[in-house]
């Protein structure tokens, strides 16, 4: 059976608008253990069986702590997920996934391409996680999905490290490719509509619904290796429905690993 260790991450200090997304594992656990929902994902798996793990939650005070901790939940040879935090953490993430895969894929949900060289003087600014990934070769392909907010400096940046962009504007899911290396899914809520996800720090309208995510998801033919869902912020959140979408997006995201 595949093992797969949750990670829950309580981080939010390079947000660059408003923070918040420190709170949200003990929100999307609420939601995903909630009396509301059932823990099966849309192909009938259960998450709750014997090759899932859930690590509980780390409150993060230094920034390169979480290259540490996902280090430890990945030495067992497990797949990982991750949620909470801004988008930073993804680069202390995959710094960490390096080690275990050298050839690894992203595809990465947001309507924000987060390639900037550096956000008001911060390199690991929430704005900037991918330009760092890579800037290093932690990423064979970085394949960007939901994106409209493209500048010229983010268009530069994509170009010069290869990032091949899927924009709002003229969307065609179906022209995603297939990934051949491991593939690691970077899910940033915003990438979501704000009708469907209204607990981001920014709201970006015009983005995708929650079943345009949930079909590219589980179309996936790849080898998910780890996945992370960032950014929800509830001091944003309406009815908990963010809360509830992020918890939907962690079943799919493992059952999708559970899978292959
Ligand atoms: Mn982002
Ligand atoms: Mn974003």
């Amino acid at each position: 059976m595949t093992k797969i260790n949750i990670q829950g991450l309580e981080w939010d200090k390079k947000s660059s608008f408003q923070q918040g997304p420190a709170k949200a594992p003990t929100l999307i656990r609420k939601a995903l253990y909630s009396d509301s929902m059932n823990l099966y994902s849309e192909n009938g798996i259960s998450i709750e069986n014997e090759g899932v793990t859930d690590k509980g939650d780390f409150k993060i005070d230094d920034y390169f702590d979480i290259e540490d901790i996902t280090q430890n939940h990945l030495a067992s040879g497990a797949k990982l997920l991750s949620f909470g935090g801004d988008h930073s953490v993804t680069f202390p993430i995959i710094k960490a996934f390096h080690q275990h895969y050298p050839k690894l894929d992203i595809l990465h949900i947001d309507a924000h391409a987060d390639l900037y060289h550096d956000y008001e003087g911060d390199p690991y600014s929430h704005a900037c996680p991918f330009a760092r990934i890579m800037e290093k070769g932690f990423a064979v392909n970085l394949v960007q999905v939901g994106i409209r907010t493209l500048n010229s400096h983010q268009a530069e940046q994509a170009t010069k490290f290869g990032v091949e962009i899927h924009e709002m504007r003229n969307l065609d899911l179906t022209k995603i490719p297939k990934f051949d290396n491991p593939l690691y899914i970077s899910l940033d809520m915003d990438g979501f509509d704000p009708a469907y996800a209204p607990g981001v720090s920014h709201h970006e309208p015009g983005g995708l619904s929650s079943r345009q995510v949930i079909n590219l998801i589980q179309n996936i033919e790849a080898t998910v290796v780890g996945a992370d869902i960032v950014e929800y912020n509830p001091d944003r959140d309406v009815n908990d429905m963010t809360a509830y979408l992020a918890a939907k997006m962690t079943k799919e995201l493992l059952a999708k690993m559970m899978i292959k």
